[in-house]
């Protein structure tokens, strides 16, 4: 066995990775960025770290949502902002429902590059290289676009350290006030539609007056008019990983300095790929995909592998197995976890297994299978009495049409007004609201 060093995934086999046709290029980017400041702090991930343990143990509990590719057209605070309000929003809900605090994990400040299911697209009878995310290149449907482009991973870079730097200023500057946070969340539910969320935000209300009669208000708590929030993206682009991957010198141990938590796809989570490689040697937090393939002896030589000191907080699993899936695959895993005396977080992605083409002809998830996903998981956690940890949501603060359903009914035929993900469909505002309180209700039955 090799020892692990920041590019001792170069010598694993790669895929769903680009083959740059400019190799000086590369260099020289990479060479640039390996200068650059980092993103996060070391003591950052390892502060995440000690809550996703408590995860685990069932006491705290995980939000993590963001686009599912983070665009450099669409880049601007109001996208920002309103994906983080609506975050917080949520996870307002989500305490309210599981009487723990909610950790926040942003799919932002670095989630741009992207896995495909093919390497190439054929329109009208041309073939091009499948578009693989802005860090990558571009989605137009051109030979230039589709080339890729190693100068874009300074772009992401300087992307993802203004996104972090608008995320700290709201995080602390009072932007993020309980009290503020939940005015909106109870005009959402003023709204015939949004009904029957109205008693639970009036007892939040009311629980927020309680704490202040008795002296516990945003004005004189840090904790209610501050959060802490986290950054994370899927580990894809080893080239741009190592180049922001660095020692830490007080304790000798690395870090990927270009988000908080990082995580392995389930289509790069290979035992001896490159992927896993690179994520075994960091200290950061690290998410793993687990789709319907995922066999048992898989994930316990992943566990191993990603986790060899058994560490609260460092592995969380995410499952995506689809609605009505949820029950075939979901406890198979859980007694590779038990027979492995493993510590993970277990959280659920409802997204990826739920993508259908809608009969407009656009890729789409109803929000019922995505519902569904999640109560399939509460109940297979809770028939064998393990901890459901947290969700992972693809989402945006924006009022997209791109998930059909919730309390604003979003049709068939709907899909065309405003659908602007350059991937997948990620819940509007009002959908993620929603199921923030369906999720809450879970929690608390
Ligand atoms: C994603 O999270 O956008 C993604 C591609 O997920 P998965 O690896 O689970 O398919
Ligand atoms: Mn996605």
């Amino acid at each position: 066995m090799t020892t692990w060093s920041k590019s001792s995934w170069r010598a694993a086999p790669r895929i769903q990775m680009p083959d740059y046709p400019d190799q000086a290029a590369l260099k020289a980017v990479e060479e640039q960025l390996s200068r650059y400041p980092l993103l996060v702090f070391a003591g950052e991930a390892r502060r995440l770290r000690k809550h996703l343990a408590a995860a685990g143990r069932g006491e705290a509990f995980l939000l993590q949502g963001g686009d599912c590719a983070e665009s450099f057209e669409q880049f601007s605070s109001d996208m920002i902002r309103d994906t983080f309000k609506v975050m917080l929003q949520m996870a307002v809900v989500l305490t309210f429902g599981a009487k723990v605090p909610v950790i926040k994990v942003g799919r932002m400040a670095g989630q741009f590059a992207k896995p495909r299911s093919a390497n190439m697209e054929t329109v009208g009878g041309v073939e091009l290289p499948s578009y693989r995310g802005d860090i990558i290149n571009d989605l137009a449907f051109t030979p230039e676009s589709r080339t890729p482009n190693p100068q874009k991973m300074m772009r992401a870079y300087t992307q993802s350290a203004a996104t972090l730097n608008l995320l700290r200023a709201f995080s602390t500057g009072g932007y993020a006030d309980v009290r503020k946070v939940h005015g909106w969340t109870n005009r959402f539910t003023d709204g015939e539609e949004a009904a029957k969320y109205r008693d639970l935000a009036a007892r939040i209300s009311d629980t927020l007056d309680f704490m202040a009669a008795a002296g516990v208000s945003p004005e004189n708590s840090h904790t209610l008019q501050s959060v802490e929030f986290y950054t994370s993206h899927e580990s894809l682009l080893l080239e741009y990983e190592e180049a922001l991957c660095r020692q830490e010198a007080e304790t000798g141990k690395w870090l990927a300095g270009s988000g908080h938590m990082i995580w392995i796809g389930d289509r790069t989570r290979q035992p001896d790929g490159a992927h896993v490689e690179f994520a075994s040697g960091v200290q950061n937090p690290i998410g793993l995909k687990c789709g319907p393939t995922m066999q048992a002896d898989d994930l316990k030589k992943l566990m191993k592998k990603l986790n060899p000191l058994n560490e609260e907080g460092r592995l969380t699993l995410i499952a995506r197995f689809g609605a009505g899936a949820v029950g075939d695959h979901l406890p198979r895993l859980i007694n590779a976890v038990r027979e492995e005396g493993a510590n993970v977080v277990w959280t659920c992605d409802p997204m990826h297994g739920n993508t259908i083409k809608s009969s407009s002809g656009y890729k789409t998830r109803p929000f019922e299978s995505v519902l569904r996903e999640v109560r399939e998981f509460f109940a297979v956690h809770g028939a064998e009495g393990t901890v459901p940890g947290g969700v992972h949501f693809e989402m945006t603060g924006q009022d997209v049409t791109e998930c059909t359903g919730g309390v604003r009914d979003v049709s068939d035929e709907d899909l065309s007004d405003r659908y602007h993900t350059a991937c997948d469909p990620r819940l509007n505002a009002s959908q993620s609201l929603e199921l923030a309180f369906l999720v809450a209700e879970e929690l608390s039955a």
